[in-house]
This record gives structure tokens, sequence and C-alpha cells, in this order.
């Protein structure tokens, strides 16, 4: 089967593919976790598998040969570990089969070698020149020490520093280096002494942003008002309608696009849209001729299929009516540079989404740190 080729708007700037949603590890704030609160195992058991729950490598294939090559924009592979995916042999038959370069988003799961062994030998299409290493492995303290007997973050310098033996450049210096490792800035997680001694000049290490509410304190800034922390910090007793459009291709492991990561990640937590995929299928992926009926009275509804011969990017580009307004996740509401650099250069904020016409009560203006500019995402009488 082939598709027809996607035309990409000048301002996608990012796709994400969660090959799956399944992990070996269980954070206690998982990145997946709408509510930063439960632990990954309990949100999203891993369930003996008596439906689907993730396109083949080689639907993968025709999937993704649909989105046209463009050296600047790699296709992101993210989980779950997306190393699981497909009994961990799924990713070399994606990355024999399709010309993009892949970025990799990824705990370590495997030994370097077991990994690269389920590379096809394609390593190269893992490794481009960029600013930052495609190769992005996470840290996660509490869980890689339970893991590897107390030894996680030594552990996982030396996985990192070995894919040199595997064709990979690892550099200390993250511009000329393929994997790097990061570890989110959570106030609970410190670099210690011991850590700068096993990354120092052997693998480039960084700290990211902590998004969400801790102790009662929002992290992050972010472009809406109250956009994450409307209903976990209390502010309001229920979300807000707004309109919305993304920025971002973002597929789930059934090839579902959808409009934003609330709510993908949510309608995981729900057991995934592993019914409406079974629907779906038998009517050929025509999401735009079915899945109106086939999501007929959920809350959360994608925006299209990869593989709906019909799907065009300009599914992504209207303005979608959403009532989750307060729930959004972190990372598509901070502020943050496009891949043009505009907040750096420009002083231009991206977001991920924009959103529009806001239904923001007036009771909430008073909370509100620059209002005047704020006005300008809520409903107004005239709009
Ligand atoms: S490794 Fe990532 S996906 Fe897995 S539990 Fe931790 S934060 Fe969640
Ligand atoms: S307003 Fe928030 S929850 Fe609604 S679609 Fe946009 S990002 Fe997602």
């Amino acid at each position: 089967m082939t598709l027809s080729q996607l035309e990409l708007p000048a301002s996608l700037n990012y796709v994400g593919l969660f090959l799956t949603l399944e992990c070996n590890l269980s954070c206690s704030y998982c990145i997946n976790d709408p509510e930063q609160s439960g632990q990954r195992s309990v949100l999203f058991p891993i369930k003996v598998k008596k439906q689907r729950n993730s396109l083949t490598p080689e639907e993968w294939v025709v999937a993704l040969n649909r989105i046209p090559f463009r050296e600047d924009l790699p296709i992101t592979l993210q989980g779950g570990e997306p190393m699981l995916y497909w009994k961990k042999k799924g990713l070399g038959v994606i990355l024999s089969d399709t010309t993009h370069y892949f970025d990799l988003l990824t705990n370590f799961a495997l030994k370097p070698e077991v990994f690269v062994s389920h590379l096809n030998g394609q390593q190269e299409k893992l490794k481009r020149n960029a600013p930052y290493p495609s190769i992005r492995v996470s840290y996660h303290a509490d869980e890689m020490n339970r893991t590897w007997q107390g030894k996680g973050f030594s552990e996982l310098v030396e996985r990192c520093a070995s894919l040199s033996n595997f064709g990979f450049r690892v550099s200390p210096n993250k511009a000329e280096s393929d994997v790097g490792i990061y570890m989110v800035a959570h106030p609970q997680n410190h670099v210690t002494d011991e850590m700068k001694e096993a990354y120092d000049g052997r693998v480039p290490f960084e700290t990211k942003e902590f998004l969400g509410v801790e102790d009662g304190k929002l992290h992050g800034h972010y472009l809406y008002p109250f956009s994450t922390d409307l209903i976990s910090s209390n502010i309001h007793p229920h979300t807000l309608r707004c309109e919305c459009r993304t920025t971002e291709l973002l597929l789930d492991p059934l090839g579902f696009v959808w409009g934003c990561h609330y709510y993908l990640y949510q309608s995981w937590v729900e057991g995934g849209p592993v019914r409406q995929f079974e629907v779906l299928e038998v009517h050929g992926f025509r999401f735009s001729e079915f899945g109106e009926k086939i999501f007929a009275d959920h809350k959360l509804v994608p925006v299209g299929h990869i593989l709906d011969p019909e799907f065009t990017m300009k599914d992504l580009e209207a303005f979608h009516a959403c009532e989750q307004y307060g729930r959004c996740i972190g990372c598509d509401t901070k502020i943050k540079n496009n891949r043009f650099q505009s907040y750096y250069d420009h002083g231009i904020p991206h977001t991920s989404v924009q959103i529009r016409n806001i239904e923001m009560p007036e009771s909430l203006y008073e909370k509100i740190e620059n209002l005047e500019q704020a006005r300008q995402f809520f409903k107004t009488e005239a709009s």
C-alpha cells in the first residue's frame, strides 16, 4: 500500500511518534501522566494483549513515507520506551525502509550491543548535523538506581559512551555527539559530585526545566494563564472552553493523530482508542469519513489517522473547539523557541499549541500576571 505524500506547512515544528506507551520503568512523575502525580505502572498497566495496541512496523513504513523528507525535521521516536516497540524488533524495519532522519528519546532500557543489533545497521538514520544529540537519554534516579543496583547514573554513562564502538559519535560537546543524557530539574533531583565525575569529559549532560506543580508551586513559564494548573492548583472548579490548534504532528501507537499531548496521553490513560481502531481498520482507516461516527460520544477525539488516504495537514491547521483548557500539558503551552530560535533571537515566544477564545471567568482576572497581554487570548463579545 502506498499513500499520497503530505504537504507539510512551514509552521510544522515537530513530528513526534509515540511508538509504544509501554515502559520498563515506573517513574513517580512520568512524562506521560497528565496529572504529574501517579506511578506509571498504575497509569498504564501493561495488559495482556487481546487487542492490537500498535501499528506494525510495515504499517509505520507506509505512514512515515507519506511525510516528505526534510533534513531539518527529524521524526522523533518516543513513548513510553520506544526501544521496547514490537518486542524490540520494530525499530530496525522502520529505519531501513524509510528515508528520514530520526531522533530517539529513550531511557536506554537495552544493553548497547542489543540496541545496536536491532537497528539493522541503520545507525546513519540516527545521526545528523544538529546543535544537540539525536539520541536523548533520560535519567530517572530512583528507578535506574533500583534497576542497576544503586549505579543508575554511572551505568547510563557507560551505555552512552559505549555507542562509540558502534558507529556513533560520542563527545562531551553536545553539538558533536549523537548521544546525550538529560535529567528533569525536578526539585527532588540533584546533580551530585559523583554524577559530575561520571559524565565530565565523556558524555553531554543537561537538566531540563520541570513543568508542573510541586508543593503548591508552579514550575515553568507558560504563555496562557492557568493552562496547566487551573485544576491541579484548585484555581477553578472546572476546565474552560477555548479553541486550539497545534504546530506539531503527534502520532500515537495506533497511528491516530492528536491535537495536543493532553488528548493523546489521557486517551491512553483511559485504555487507548483500541476499539475505535478495530472499527476504523475495517473501514480502510478512512477517519475523515467514519471518524465522527466512530468517536461519537467520546470527549477525546483525535484529529485524524495517518493511514487515512484523505488525511491532510490542513486537518491540523484548523482551530478545534476544546473544553479541557486548564489541563494542558506543560510542553504544549510553555514558552520556548521554535526551530528558528524565535524567542532567544527575536523575542517572539513560541508554544507548541496556539489557543484563542478562552472563556476565562472575570473572577480570575485579578490573579493573572500580565493581564493586558493575556486578554488577546480571551473570548470577547465580538469573537
Ligand atoms: S522512563 Fe519515561 S515513560 Fe518511562 S516511566 Fe519514566 S518518565 Fe515515564
Ligand atoms: S487547550 Fe490545552 S487541552 Fe485543549 S487542545 Fe489545547 S493544549 Fe490540548
